[in-house]
């Protein structure tokens, strides 16, 4: 069986809609089609709640109105008036749900009603595309996925328990793909041990389609997205990135936690597992070969470097002990007090009583300032950006990590973390210099004053 995977951006429109219908009808295996919310319907929904509670009797919010209202022209595609009429039930009985959730809690939305109404966009798109398939004459079948994703409490970005997941999968799934059914869910979203709905964090439908594929044994995972594979970078900074026809896991990983967003990175692990291949795919240009993502890239095209990811949103730290204090107590103490705030340390350097390191920007952090200015000088500086360059190749090749500085010259680097037997390079940049950094690195490795140098070097094997 294959799972596929269709994120906002391939059911932004009508349109879009068809076309994933028409690349699942065309799929001959069994399969699980694993849906994320109509584009910008996840966004809108949790604006919703951060605008807090409504006053119970008052009108639904205009924007909840608004987001119903697209679901419901997108529906009128289906000719079966019956199914369109039963369909429309359901888009609005998701849509009272929303409303009641926003009514029920009186000011602030804890973290657990945010889940709640941040599932209405998978529950939509995936009843809306469950019945597309049936009016195109595909066996679909609609099963809520927060009745097979099984996940930990954590609200908003809850970890999938594979056990429970499998258990479910197996009795809830399995026999309707042993049946011929193609059974369609939502990605994204789960429920916990006590039933609560939760979200796998932005991005998660990926991660919920690899979790499905690896607890159904699935010989493919397909993630359908709105450009040709895993681009040499974010084409929206590097409008020429190129293709990566194959990636290793590890490659794929680390891009994906680096920032690469057309992969959720949560969704390698359960792959590497079960030596799944991972397939991305345009699904607006299905006959493109895309990328995939598996064990072992072919040596004959394995670059040294994969591609370059970049992450804003990062600040720097840097910690200087008293005079007369120990160093390992001192970092032994700055790390502690991270672990207690809850905050990880991405990219850290020591240098004689001076601890730098990075952090993603979140409100934990003025409380993380105050504790350690209370036994060191402490200096922050935000609105910066990680520029993480990805490659099997800087594991082993000890010049890619000088050639790549030397191409950053007129660029203002605060920290360099070499690869140190590690496949990255990741480089702390001024946020606002961070397309720059990008498209630089980018030149230097794919541009063609590279390919000559690459050409008479050996080929590292992946
Ligand atoms: P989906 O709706 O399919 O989940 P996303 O918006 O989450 O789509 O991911 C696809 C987007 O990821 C692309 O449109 C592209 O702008 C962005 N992206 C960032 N880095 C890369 C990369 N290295 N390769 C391809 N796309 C990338
Ligand atoms: N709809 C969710 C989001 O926007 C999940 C996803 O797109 O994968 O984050
Ligand atoms: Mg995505």
């Amino acid at each position: 069986m294959v799972v596929l995977k269709f994120g906002g951006t391939s059911v932004a429109e009508v349109e879009g809609i068809r076309r994933v219908a028409g690349i699942v009808a065309a799929e001959p295996r069994p399969r699980v089609v694993v849906v994320s919310a109509l584009a910008g319907v996840t966004d809108a929904l949790l604006t919703l709640a951060s605008a807090g509670a409504t006053i119970p009797g008052n009108p639904p919010p205009r924007a909840l109105d608004a987001l119903l209202r697209r679901h419901i022209a997108a529906a009128a595609m289906i000719r079966d008036r019956a199914a369109r009429a039963s369909l429309e039930h359901e888009l609005y009985a998701i849509a009272g749900h929303v409303a009641a959730t926003l009514e029920s809690a009186p000011g602030r939305l804890s973290p657990r009603s945010r889940d709640d109404i941040a599932a209405a966009g998978e529950l939509w798109s995936s009843r809306l595309l469950a019945t597309v398939l049936r009016d195109r004459g595909v066996p679909a079948v609609w099963l809520d996925a927060r009745h097979v994703m099984h996940t930990n409490s954590h609200h908003g970005n809850a970890a999938p328990n594979l056990d429970a997941t499998r258990d479910a999968a197996t009795r809830l799934v399995k026999p309707h793909l042993d049946r011929g059914e193609v059974v369609v869910l939502g990605g994204f979203i789960g429920s916990d041990p006590g039933g609560a709905t939760t979200t796998l964090g932005r991005g998660g439908s990926d991660c919920s389609a690899a979790v499905l594929g690896a607890c159904l044994d699935a010989e493919e995972i397909q993630i359908w997205t709105d450009v040709d594979g895993v681009l040499t970078a974010d084409p929206r900074v590097v409008p020429h990135a190129r293709v990566v026809p194959h990636l290793s896991y590890g490659e794929a990983h680390d891009l994906a936690s680096a920032g690469a967003k057309v992969l959720h990175p949560g969704t390698i692990g359960p792959a590497v597992d079960r030596a799944i291949p991972v397939a991305v795919r345009n699904s607006h240009r299905p006959t493109a070969p895309g990328t995939v993502v598996s064990a072992r890239r072919p040596a004959a095209d394995a670059p040294l470097v994969a591609g370059l990811a970049c992450r804003a949103g990062a600040v720097l730290f840097e910690v200087v002990a008293h005079e007369r204090a120990d160093v390992d107590e001192f970092v032994a103490r700055v790390f502690g007090e991270l672990e207690l705030a809850r905050v990880e340390a991405v990219l850290a350097d020591l240098c004689g009583n001076r601890l730098v390191f990075t952090v993603h920007a979140s409100e934990r952090l003025d409380g993380l300032r105050r504790s350690l200015s209370k036994s060191a000088e402490v200096r922050v500086t935000e609105g910066l950006a990680t520029v993480t360059v990805v490659g099997d190749g800087l594991i082993t090749d000890p010049h890619l990590a000088a050639d790549a500085a030397r191409a950053l010259r007129d660029v203002r680097v605060h920290l360099v973390a070499p690869p140190d037997g590690k496949r990255t390079l990741a480089f702390l940049v001024d946020g606002a210099q961070a397309a720059l950094a990008t498209s630089r690195l980018h030149d230097y490795f794919f541009g063609a004053a590279r390919r000559r140098a690459a050409a008479q070097r050996p080929m590292v094997q992946a």
